[in-house]
């Protein structure tokens, strides 16, 4: 079951994160067998948590000189496009293999339960720039480390990570070095 985060910083817990942990079904065995599926889509159900999610990381994104937002195929396109337009960030969409029409750059990596690749457009970065980097969750972590490979590639500065679910027991946080990551709730 997913259980909210406290913040360092603060002496009380968001009430708002209690809402978004008890709005994540974990389905058992999907896709496969030993798998705990953390499934957003009730979240997205309720306007008031999926609303609360999307604040609470435009609570700490707005005003901090972050002029792109990548969002991760699929889950981070449902979280970063709002982020990227209440900030003033343009979206960047990091898909799957053969979905980009243009030029692309590829980064392969290994996933909880398989093998994948990022693509990104070649241009749609610019170098220096200050990007925020969107999914849905983190486990190994194997996926924002590709994200973060392509954009540093393109010559971009990734000053997070954000995610609504971590799976703190796959140690994705220590993957990922020195970019900081930002979750709203732990799952076990
Ligand atoms: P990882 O690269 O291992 O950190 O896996 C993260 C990516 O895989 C994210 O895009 C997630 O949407 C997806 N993912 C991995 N494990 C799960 C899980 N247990 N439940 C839901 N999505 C998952």
């Amino acid at each position: 079951m997913a259980a909210p985060i406290e913040e360092k910083d603060q002496t009380t817990q968001d009430p708002r994160k209690e809402g978004i942990a008890s709005s994540i079904r974990v389905v058992p065995h999907v896709p496969k067998g030993g798998i705990m599926f953390q499934d957003i889509t009730p979240l997205l159900l309720d306007p008031k948590v999926f609303k609360d999610t999307v604040d609470l990381f435009i609570e700490r994104y707005t005003g901090k000189d972050i002029s792109a937002v990548a969002g991760i195929e699929a889950r981070g396109f449902i979280f970063g496009p709002p982020i990227a337009l209440a900030i003033g960030a343009k979206f960047i969409p990091l898909r799957k293999p053969r979905k980009l029409p243009g030029e692309v750059i590829s980064e392969a990596y290994v996933l909880e339960y398989g093998r994948d690749c990022l693509e990104m457009h070649v241009g749609a970065v610019q170098q220096g720039e200050h990007v925020l980097v969107v999914d849905d969750l983190i486990a190994t972590g194997g996926t924002l480390c590709a994200a973060i490979s392509l954009l540093e590639r393109a010559g971009a500065k990734v000053v997070e990570c954000a995610c609504v679910i971590e799976l703190p027991e796959l140690k994705g946080r220590e993957r990922l070095k020195d970019t900081p990551l930002y979750v709203l709730v732990e799952s076990h």
